[in-house]
C-alpha cells in the first residue's frame, strides 16, 4: 500500500464529544486520506484528578482548543482503556497497565473509529507511546499525567541528575523494564486492533527539550548496552561531562561567535575532534534508537502485523542529532518517517535551553544567549519578530503566530529528506496555530522533499482551519 500522503490525527475524546460520524465525515471533507486515532477512551476527571488537556507541556497554560471537550477548550481528563488487557501480554511487565474504564465507558471508541475510517476509504493509523511512563507527561495515551514516574527508569543525566521538569516523560530505552512496558503496549494494541494499516510510533527517540536532555542518558543499563557494543565508556563519560562543564564557562566571546550561523560549523567540528567521546554518545544513542524500532517492527510482525506500516515520528534536524533519531538508519527498519513540526514548543525549547546556559553563566547577556541558541538550533527568525528577551520566550497564545520561517521549515524538511536516503519522509504538522499560518506551513511542507503530510490534531482544527486544509488539498499543496 502507498504511504498516506494527508493524514489527521484524532483523540477517541473528540468523537466522544462530536460523535463519530461527524468527526469523520468533517475530516474526510477536507480531503484527508487517512486518519490517526490515539488510544483509550476519556471522561472528565474530578477535581484533582487526570491530566489537562491540552497538555500543559511544563508552561504551556496559553494553549487552548479549538474545538471544546466538554463545552471546554481546557480541562482536566481521566483516561482509559475500554476493555481489558490481555493478561498474558503484561506478565512480565513491571507497570501496571492503562486502567479499566468504568462500565459505562467500556464502549471501544477506537475501534468505531478504525471502523468509519475504513468506511470512508481512509487509511487508519494508530499512534501509539510505547515508552512513556505511566502517570508521566507525553502522548494522548489513557495513562498520561502530571507525575514523573520511577526516577531510576528515566534517563540520567552526566551530572548524575534526573529531569524535574518534563515534556515527553519516557524512561531510558536501554532499560530493561522501559522495553518490556513498549512491547506490551504495541502488541496489545496489535492484538486489539487487527485491523489498522500503520502504527506510528511518538516518543521512540530521546527527549530534548531541555538542554540538560542532550547530557542523557548515562545510567547503568546504558553503560553495559554500550560496553557489549564496544563502545569507550570510560571516554563517552569523560568527554561528556567535559563538554557539560565548558558550558558552564562560556565567556561573552564564545556565545557572540556562535550567535552567528557561521560560526557553529566551527564550534561543532573543534568540539567533537576535542572531545570524540560525545561524539559516541550520540551514536551510541542512535544504535539505541535503531535497536527499539527494530525490536517493535520484529514485535509487529510476530503479533501477526507484518502487513501494518510502521512508522517513527522524529524531531528535525539538528535535535534529531541529540534524540537519537537518525533518519538513515530509522529508514531501513520502518515504512514511513515523520519530521515533527511541532513549533509552538520551539519557542518554550529556545527559552529552556537559554535559561539553562544563563543560570550555568551568569554574567551573560540574556539577548546574546537567546541569539546563540536560535542559531544552533537553525531557527531563522521571521521579519518584525516581536519577541527579545527570554520572558517573550514561551508557548504561543492560539492566535499568536509562531517565531518560525517558511523556508527554515522547509530546510529542515529537506535535510531530513537527505538523511533519509531515499525513505518516506511526511511532515508532521501541530494545527495549534492560527488559521493563516497553518497555510503558510502547508506551503512551506510542499516546498519540501517530503512526500505528504500529517496533521496533529483535530482538537486544534477549527472550522476555519478544516477549511484551510480543504482548500490547500484541492490545490495539491502539502501533499
Ligand atoms: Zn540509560
Amino acid at each position: 500500500m502507498a504511504p498516506p500522503h494527508r493524514g489527521i490525527v484524532l483523540t477517541a475524546a473528540e468523537v466522544q464529544v462530536e460523535g463519530l460520524n461527524a468527526v469523520l465525515d468533517r475530516i474526510a471533507a477536507t480531503g484527508a486520506t487517512a486518519i490517526g486515532p490515539t488510544l483509550g477512551v476519556f471522561a472528565p476527571a474530578a477535581p484533582g484528578k487526570g491530566r489537562r488537556e491540552p497538555p500543559l507541556d511544563v508552561a504551556g497554560a496559553a494553549r487552548l482548543l479549538d474545538r471544546p471537550l466538554w463545552g471546554q477548550r481546557e480541562l482536566a481528563l481521566q483516561g482509559y482503556a475500554p476493555r481489558p488487557v490481555d493478561p498474558a501480554l503484561w506478565a512480565n511487565v513491571p507497570y501496571p497497565p492503562p486502567p479499566l474504564a468504568p462500565p459505562e465507558l467500556r464502549v471501544d471508541v477506537v475501534q468505531q473509529i478504525i471502523d468509519g475510517g475504513h468506511a470512508r476509504g481512509l487509511s487508519v493509523h494508530l499512534q501509539l507511546s510505547p515508552y512513556t511512563l505511566p502517570g508521566a507527561p507525553g502522548g494522548q495515551s489513557a495513562e498520561s499525567g502530571h507525575a514523573q514516574g520511577p526516577a531510576g527508569d528515566r534517563p540520567l543525566r552526566i551530572n548524575g541528575g534526573v529531569a524535574e521538569r518534563v515534556v515527553a516523560g519516557h524512561g531510558c530505552l536501554n532499560n530493561p523494564r522501559v522495553r518490556a512496558l513498549g512491547l506490551a503496549r504495541l502488541r496489545q494494541a496489535a492484538q486489539d486492533y487487527p485491523t489498522i494499516d500503520g502504527l506510528s510510533l511518538d516518543w521512540a527517540e530521546y527527549t530534548c527539550y531541555f538542554l540538560e536532555d542532550a547530557f542523557t542518558c548515562v545510567c547503568e543499563h546504558c553503560r553495559r548496552a554500550a560496553l557489549a557494543h564496544g563502545y569507550d565508556w570510560e571516554r563517552i563519560e569523560r568527554d561528556t561531562r567535559a563538554l557539560w562543564e565548558r558550558l558552564h564557562r562560556l565567556t561573552p566571546a564564545d556565545v557572540a561567535a556562535l550567535a552567528a550561523p557561521e560560526g557553529w560549523p566551527v564550534a561543532l567540528a573543534g568540539g567533537l575532534l576535542a572531545r570524540p567521546g560525545v561524539a559516541d554518545l550520540l551514536r551510541f544513542k542512535a544504535a539505541t534508537v535503531a535497536g527499539v524500532v527494530a525490536e517493535l517492527r520484529a514485535a509487529l510482525d510476530a503479533a501477526g502485523g507484518e502487513a501494518v506500516a510502521l512508522e517513527v515520528h522524529a524531531f528535525p534536524p539538528p535535535w534529531n542529532l541529540l534524540t537519537g533519531a537518525d533518519y538513515g538508519r530509522l529508514g531501513r527498519i520502518a515504512q514511513v518517517l515523520r519530521t515533527k513540526l511541532f513549533t509552538f514548543h520551539w519557542p518554550m525549547i529556545v527559552h529552556w535551553w537559554s535559561e539553562s546556559l544563563l543560570a550555568w553563566n551568569p554574567g551573560l547577556s540574556e539577548v546574546a544567549v537567546l541569539r546563540a541558541v536560535l542559531a544552533g538550533l537553525d531557527l531563522p527568525l521571521p521579519p518584525g519578530e516581536h519577541r527579545t528577551g527570554l520572558a517573550d520566550w514561551g508557548m504561543p497564545r492560539p492566535d499568536e503566530p509562531h517565531p518560525v520561517t517558511a523556508t527554515g521549515l522547509t530546510r529542515k524538511l529537506n535535510q531530513a529528506v537527505a538523511q533519509a536516503d531515499g525513505a518516506p519522509v511526511l511532515a508532521y504538522l501541530h494545527s495549534y496555530r492560527p488559521a493563516a499560518e497553518l497555510a503558510e506551513v502547508l506551503t512551506a511542507a510542499a516546498a519540501s522533499g517530503a512526500g505528504g503530510v500529517w496533521v496533529q490534531r483535530y482538537g486544534y482544527l477549527s472550522d476555519e482551519k478544516l477549511a484551510v486544509l480543504r482548500d490547500a488539498w484541492a490545490a495539491g499543496v502539502g501533499g
